[in-house]
């Protein structure tokens, strides 16, 4: 809690907005500039992302309550002061400010360092009147064309609090990544499950305050905490942010679209929120600008992409609701209809130019739902599951064919979603499985959501040679090392993901020759 000068404050603000409503059409705040906490403000920790050549953005929120409605914190404006530095000690200081934590947005804190030094390391932290945080490590990108030797990403996405611990990121902090990549289910919406290994407040997340206790409770989780401040950390969500299987502007549920687009709003904001978020993905109202590219020196460009904010409605819904089903193609031509979209008109322009400009070694699109398109049907028919991108051939057949078509060095699908490990070469041409590989695909496990039904990953093991590998009984991440000659990935499976000490092992091993299309196992 803050002690009372604050509070008096609190109340002096009371009165003025009481007395003067009628004639005063805002009471606007000065920021607090030396608070006093009784308990620790940085109880979520700090956290840093989406690195440039010259700078990052650095992320914290003051919340000395985690758990409480308003964290912790009275409804006033907040002083934050930063720095980043070259040595531990912070005796070399690279760069230092003050920012405000807005009230309105959670007393959260977007620092967009500038100015810094290319390919270099940092350590940064915070501080709040005489609160210091802990101490973050983050580095710049190399320079626009510079070599890079190395690079290691770790893959995460599914991330259930209920449904077990987090050691996976226990093991990928140790890996020492350069950089984690989480491609959604960061949260889960939903209300208690049915048999929780740890159990989180709160029902079903519809308001601001259901997402904020949400991610302030993923949030306090030491394994997550710890993650944020060892490395940069770039983002995109799927559904489990907002709802789920939700599509654009349509819910689940069958409601008019203004009562999901407020869902959908209050869940962006508590998103951006809790996330170290370049400031220009702030939401506005529903709306949120996630996609983006971040170029590391000559090795790898990283496109992050969006497939739920734009994306056409799933084709033949389930009787009495919208989202994901498994379809027989036979019977929903509707399907392949060409103007279905998942990343919408203006993405998918961004993307080819994007994909068309791209001098990189490596090329990463980094997105939510699996690419490789299996057939669940074992009758000579067609069933796909509608949600993901064999439930958009049209819009999946585009950017593949941009992706042919521009020559883009060496690409590389990252996905997650289906809480499963599947590896797999993807033809150039998608109505022929015999033509020379157009790219590779990557999709993680999940970070503790429980794995798909057998007949799922079954489907993709008849899809093999093209599909190397399926998994779904294990949970994990993927670890992937890009060298200027090479991409090698490794599974990494959480032993028991009810244990918190639960160590990890790694499940198999795939490369990549950069200039040679196709995966190999190791
Ligand atoms: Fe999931
Ligand atoms: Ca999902």
């Amino acid at each position: 809690m803050v002690d009372s000068r604050i509070n008096r404050r609190r109340i002096v603000a009371a009165a003025l907005a009481g007395a003067g409503s009628a004639l005063l059409p805002r009471v606007t705040f000065a920021a607090e500039d030396r608070p006093r906490y009784a308990s620790d403000p940085f109880s979520l920790g700090v956290a840093s992302g989406y690195p440039t050549a010259d700078g990052m953005v650095l992320w914290t929120r003051l919340a000395p309550q985690p758990l409480a409605s308003d964290g912790g914190m009275p409804p006033v404006d907040i002083h934050v002061h930063w720095e980043i530095a070259h040595d531990l000690n912070f005796t070399r200081l690279a760069a230092r400010g003050i920012t405000r934590a807005e009230a309105a947005w959670a007393h959260s804190v977007h620092v967009e360092v500038r100015g810094l030094a290319p390919g270099r390391h940092y350590f940064y932290r915070f501080r709040s009147g005489d609160a210091v945080s802990e101490i973050g490590r983050t580095w710049t990108a190399a320079a626009p064309g510079a070599n890079v030797d190395r690079l290691r990403v770790a893959l995460a996405s599914c991330q259930h609090y209920e449904q077990g611990f987090f050691a996976a990121y226990r093991q990928m902090v140790a890996d020492e990544p350069d950089l984690i990549v989480h491609v959604g289910d960061y949260i889960y919406e939903s209300g208690t499950n049915k048999s929780p290994v740890r159990k989180h407040p709160g029902d079903e997340c519809y308001t601001l305050a259901d997402y904020r206790l949400r991610y302030s409770v993923y949030r306090t989780d030491p394994e997550l905490r710890s993650a944020h401040a060892a490395c940069p950390w770039m983002l995109t969500h799927d559904d489990h942010e907002v709802d789920n299987d939700y599509a654009n502007d349509h819910g689940e549920k069958i409601e008019p679209k203004e009562t999901f687009l407020a869902r959908r709003a209050a869940a962006y904001r508590a998103y951006y929120e809790h996330l170290p978020l370049p400031r220009r993905a702030r939401p506005r109202g529903p709306d949120m600008l996630l996609y983006t590219t971040r170029h590391f020196g000559s090795l790898l460009s990283l496109h992050m992409l969006d497939e739920r904010q734009y994306r056409s409605l799933q084709a033949c819904p389930p009787a009495g609701k919208n989202g994901g089903a498994r379809v027989y193609e036979e019977e929903c031509p509707e399907m392949n209809a060409p103007a279905r979209t998942m990343l919408g008109s203006t993405q998918e322009r961004w993307v080819d130019e994007q994909l068309a400009g791209s001098r990189s070694r490596w090329n990463f699109l980094a997105q939510g739902v699996t690419f490789t398109r299996s057939n669940e049907a074992t009758d000579g028919r067609h069933r796909y599951w509608s949600d993901a991108w064999a439930g958009y051939p049209a819009a999946r057949d585009r950017l593949l064919r941009d992706i042919v078509r521009h020559r883009v060095p060496n690409p590389v699908v990252l996905s997650g979603d289906i809480h499963a490990f599947i590896v797999a070469d993807l033809p150039k041409d998608p109505a022929d499985p015999n033509a020379a590989v157009g790219l590779s695909e990557l999709v993680t496990s999940s970070i503790t959501s429980p794995g798909p039904p057998d007949f799922v990953v079954a489907a993709y093991e008849r899809m093999k040679p093209q599909v190397w590998y399926a998994d779904g009984e294990h949970r994990g991440y993927l670890r992937i090392d890009v060298t200027p000659n090479r991409l090698h990935a490794d599974l990494v499976a959480v032993d028991d993901v009810r244990r918190a000490d639960s160590a990890c092992h790694v499940l198999a091993s795939f490369e990549i020759e950069a200039g040679t299309p196709g995966l190999r196992r190791v």
